[in-house]
This record gives C-alpha cells, structure tokens and sequence, in this order.
C-alpha cells in the first residue's frame, strides 16, 4: 500500500497485532522513503445480500440498529448491542463464507438475543420470521416456556446431587 505523506509505493511492517476479538490485525507501518508511519487494518472480507440483491459490506452497526428496534424500552444497553453484534460477526465468520444473506444475519441473531431479553427475542423473531398469527406467538412462547422448565428440572437436578 502507497505511504499516504509521501505515495512511496512501498511500506515496512513494524508491527503488527491481532485485536481482542481475533477478528482483525493492525499492522504499524512505516515508509522506507519519508520515514511516515501509519496503521493498516486487516479483516476478512464479509459481504451480505440484502433482499433487493444489493451487496453491502456486513456493519455490527446494521446489526445493532435492528435489534435495537425490538429492544425499545427493555432494559438492553448499548453495550449489551455491541456485544450481540460482536457475537453475531463471530457466529457468521466462523462459517467460513465470505458472502451471507440477511436471513443468515437474521438466524445468528436470535440465539443471542434470545439470552438477553425474551420479549425483545420474540419481537424481533415476530417480525423476521414473519409470524402471521397468535398461534406463532404462542408457538414461539410455548418453546420459551418448555425451555425455562427443562433448566429448573436441570437445576433442581443439580441441586440434589
Ligand atoms: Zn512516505
């Protein structure tokens, strides 16, 4: 990459570092003609289809503005978002794609966001999975409330042992 001070075509790495995440390196570089010294930002490239068959870059901002619509007046933070976003980036570049659709997006959403707020989970499943109905609520609350169950029974379980 060019030296951004001078346009020398040509850059050392001085050092380089993966970030906390593992998602991204930075690497410090310096310019063997001007002496400058910049930083460059490695990631794997991920793209997301949007339905219209737009191809956009994958942002955690995009990620966090839609589930911050379902989270309107639940006790979810912005950091809680971050943090869902971050994990949401973690489950679809494990799968080793460098494209993805909305829906994919859509899917590693839920599991998260199913363990920080159940009423913003059913929401946002409301209206990405289409319910069309109470039945799909009710299906939906029917799961919540089995799985609530299986971990008493897990717990009261643990307890006597
Ligand atoms: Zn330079």
């Amino acid at each position: 990459m060019h030296c951004p001070f001078c346009r020398h075509a040509d850059s050392r790495v001085i050092d380089s570092r993966t970030s906390d995440d593992g998602l991204s390196i930075r690497r410090r570089r310096q310019c063997p003609q001007c002496g400058g010294r910049f930083s460059t930002i490695e990631t794997a490239s991920l793209n997301v289809i949007k339905r219209s068959g737009v191809i956009e870059p994958f942002s955690r901002e995009k990620v966090m503005s839609g589930v911050r619509k379902a989270c309107q007046g639940r006790p979810v933070t912005e950091g809680d978002l971050g943090l869902l976003a971050q994990a949401v980036e973690e489950t679809v570049r494990q799968t080793g794609t460098s494209q993805i659709d909305t829906n994919e997006i859509g899917l590693a959403i839920l599991p998260p966001l199913r363990e920080l707020d159940e009423i913003a989970y059913l929401r946002f499943a409301s209206v990405y999975q289409a319910f069309d109905t109470l039945d799909d609520f009710e299906a939906a609350i029917a799961q919540l409330r089995a799985d609530h169950d299986a971990a008493r029974a897990a717990a009261s379980v643990a307890d006597e042992v």
